[in-house]
């Protein structure tokens, strides 16, 4: 066994050391300790420089130094399905509330801080469905650190190592929850085992990667997570942000709230969001009119790493977009306006790319079919993910095109954009909601079309119909 753990720390180049306190093994002196190569918003400290902690912290991009104060982590939770990150995240909600306030976290904004020891860590409280992998990548690079949850009774499975992967793609340091520990055929021994052949080496094996058994349903171990949380940030991450420099954040999530129009939660990533800024995040603009945390508690501002819910825009921003501070409504709106007609060119490149070898066979063998796709969805974040995850879909043959995206009931307006380029006799135009129901007549009005509607809650489902919808354009194979 030593043996395999001094190859796999050979690997530990791409593994982040935790610092001081577990020297990486003698036989690694190829892999020193690097500090995560990339950090695209770690905001502030050193943002996307490799300097290793302890090497001078430069302002973004400008190379002098700033005000860089401390500022909480921001924590992801990844993992496979029923390995309990819901749990471990309502557990955390109610058990360590910021300033131990009565009554816990009531509203779901997407994000939450709790406290311990006097620290807060940000925790991203985004959907941990495999589908949503693809917001997961999203929300990895938000991240400072990962937490990914393996059940003990169950050990690594497809989902864990589809989160290890992107985890150690994005560069940002691991910890394992070693969950349900409280089962009597809970094995967390094989756990860490298992780790091990996914260039993870558990700190119990001479490695690096910290591991803490835990129960989110007694809430054993769990303090013990929070303080290793708290340790690999000090050493490893050191978030620090400019409170006072020009706000930016990034959109958490966004949807349209009859009352309120669009609530959208931002994460602060450097200097301060206050009521009443102009800010423009992806296409859209807006004044912060109300900022809320997520206890309901109405604040006048926002410092760096505080999730916050903003109304005010002007439209649904996507999940992912960044989100800044402009100097007045009109430079809001001009910025909006440039960074949304950027969007639509890189979906029309984006989505139009063509390989040589798509190219070729499309020489050869006619035009590609392309499913035309309106997708909606309850919330942005999920027309994100959906959007991630059927863009891709395809071969040399067929194709998804998504001429439209949006949150909400489907609409008329949806029908008339599926339908604007189709032929009745074909089958190539779809609206897919998710978690959404259909305005009016609009099914009178899709069947004269002859443009399908397809509604779903389970996300598999929904991508299911859309490889369904792809192969009914390919002809018949006899
Ligand atoms: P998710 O799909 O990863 O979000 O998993 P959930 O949090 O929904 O948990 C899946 C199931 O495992 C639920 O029935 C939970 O009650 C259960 N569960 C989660 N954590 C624990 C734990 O620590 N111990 C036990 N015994 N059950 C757990």
């Amino acid at each position: 066994a030593p043996d395999a753990v001094q190859r796999i720390a050979k690997k530990l180049g791409k593994v982040v050391v935790v610092g001081e306190a577990t020297p990486a093994p003698e036989a690694a002196p190829t892999a020193p300790k690097t500090a995560p190569a990339e950090k695209p918003f770690a905001v502030a400290a050193g943002a996307g420089t490799a300097a290793p902690k302890g090497a001078p912290r430069t302002a973004v991009g400008k190379g002098k130094p700033t005000d860089s104060v401390p500022r909480p982590p921001v924590v992801t939770i990844m993992g496979h399905v029923d390995h309990g990150k819901t749990s471990l995240l309502d557990y955390l909600r109610k058990a360590h509330v910021v300033d131990g306030e009565a009554g816990g976290i009531t509203q779901h904004i997407g994000a939450y801080q709790v406290e311990i020891d006097g620290k807060r860590i940000t925790f991203l409280d985004t959907p941990g469905h495999a589908a949503f992998s693809a917001m997961r990548k999203r929300g990895t690079s938000v991240t400072d650190i990962v937490i990914i949850v393996v059940a003990a009774n169950d050990s690594v499975m497809p989902q864990t190592e589809e989160a290890i992967q992107v985890a150690l793609k994005a560069k940002v340091p691991i910890i394992v929850a070693v969950n349900k520990c409280d089962l009597p055929e809970a094995n967390p021994d094989k756990v860490l085992t298992d780790l091990t052949r996914y260039e993870l080496v558990p700190e119990a094996y001479g490695g690096t990667v910290p591991t803490v058994n835990i129960s989110a349903k007694t809430g054993d171990g769990i303090d013990d997570l929070l303080e290793a949380i708290l340790l690999v940030s000090e050493i490893e991450v050191d978030p620090k942000a400019d409170p006072h420099a020009k706000m930016q954040g990034t959109i958490i999530e966004a949807k349209v709230d009859k009352g309120r129009g669009t609530v959208a939660t931002v994460l602060v990533q450097q200097g301060t969001l206050r009521q009443g800024d102009n800010v423009v995040a992806g296409g859209v603009f807006g004044k912060v009119r109300g900022m809320t945390d997520e206890r309901g508690t109405k604040l006048v501002k926002a410092g760096p790493s505080s999730p916050v819910e903003i109304i005010g825009l002007n439209g649904v921003p996507d999940a992912g977009d960044r989100i800044e501070v402009a100097k007045d409504e009109k430079e809001a709106r001009a910025l909006a306006e440039r960074r949304e007609q950027r969007k639509r060119e890189d979906r029309l490149t984006g989505g139009g790319k063509l390989t040589l070898e798509q190219l070729y066979a499309q020489l050869h063998s006619g035009p590609i079919k392309e499913l035309n796709l309106v997708i909606k969805a309850d919330v942005q974040g999920s027309v994100q993910a959906i959007r991630d995850s059927v863009e891709p879909l395809g071969n040399d043959e067929v194709r998804v095109r998504v001429l439209s995206t949006g949150v909400g009931p489907i609409s008329d307006s949806d029908v008339l954009i599926a339908s604007a380029d189709h032929q009745a006799d074909e089958k190539n135009c779809l609206i897919v909601g998710f978690n959404v129901g259909t305005a009016g007549n609009v099914t009178k009005n899709a069947e004269k079309e002859h443009v399908q509607i397809k509604i779903f809650s389970i996300i598999y489902e929904l991508i299911d119909a859309v490889k369904e919808g792809m192969l009914a354009l390919l002809p018949p194979i006899f």
